[in-house]
């Protein structure tokens, strides 16, 4: 059986690998709508994939995934769950401040809620570094293989957004299974001057939090933003491998990095 997972492991499997290693990564996801086409899984089990292969491909163990993220624009639509962002700050820093103490030094949390979850996952890893003076680091989908998603998508300016060409490519190469592409329609937003959401369009902007009824009414009926309908698994699986190429390289990188820990407390 392999045992990438720190729930496979037993504590003296951890003590010896933190004998000679200290990296561990962190998948956190969301629970939320994903059109018509993705299931509400579709964030955890990105980052549940890329911290898989990234993890074999560089013998690293990998936290319990985090099934949970920041979502509340998209309780527009059922079986999204959402934490407040306080609570996952908190949940992360807590989780990460447990590893530290028992001598984790380099800790990869890989956010597959690409982007609406980086506000509190940053918040908790810039405490936490500052805190305790371990690396910690976040590699998100939508920045971490930056150059090679401009290359693999033909969406239009403002056509990546939500369950849209890149991400629907990604779970047509690793979860075939969960994708229902006749399903997938075109929901492309209206072109706004200053309001672009989407991270590949380089221009003058400013941030405005989606809001539930606004997201509900832009998106219905099928709560895509982009368009999915020009997904293939071919770009799927090139995205996926400059993905877990780009988060073997973080990996290597942070096994490097000089870390000298300050003393940590538990959470009581
Ligand atoms: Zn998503």
């Amino acid at each position: 059986m392999e045992k990438l997972y720190l729930y496979k492991w037993t504590w003296a499997e951890v003590r010896d690998y933190l004998k000679k290693d200290s990296v561990i990564i962190l998948p956190f996801g969301s629970t939320e709508q994903h059109g018509l086409h993705l299931p509400l899984g579709n964030d955890a089990l990105i980052a549940i994939r890329l911290a898989e292969d990234a993890a074999r491909a560089t013998k690293t163990i990998v936290a319990p995934p985090c099934w949970f993220g920041w979502a509340p624009h998209h309780m527009a639509y059922p079986g999204t769950i959402s934490l407040k962002p306080e609570t996952l700050i908190q949940l992360l820093y807590e989780v990460l401040r447990s590893l530290i103490f028992h001598g984790f030094k380099r800790l990869i949390v890989v956010n597959g809620h690409r982007k609406a979850n980086l506000p509190p996952l940053e918040i908790a890893c810039s405490r936490i570094r500052n805190e305790t003076g371990a690396y910690a680091a976040i590699a998100d989908p939508f920045f971490l293989a930056d150059t090679a998603a401009r290359e693999i998508m033909e969406s239009p300016p403002g056509g990546i957004g939500h369950a849209e060409e890149l991400e629907t490519s990604h779970m047509m190469h690793i979860f075939p299974e969960l994708v229902d592409i006749k399903k997938a329609v075109k929901n492309l937003p209206k072109k706004k001057k200053f309001h672009v959401t989407d991270p590949y369009v380089i221009g003058d902007r400013v941030f405005t939090p989606s809001t539930l009824e606004g997201l509900r009414k832009a998106t219905e009926p099928s709560g895509v933003i982009g368009d999915p309908t020009l997904s293939t698994a071919e770009k799927g699986d090139r995205l996926h491998r400059a993905l877990v190429n780009n988060l073997v390289e973080v990996i290597k990188m942070a096994r490097k990095e000089k870390v000298t820990l300050k003393p940590v407390a538990p959470c009581f």
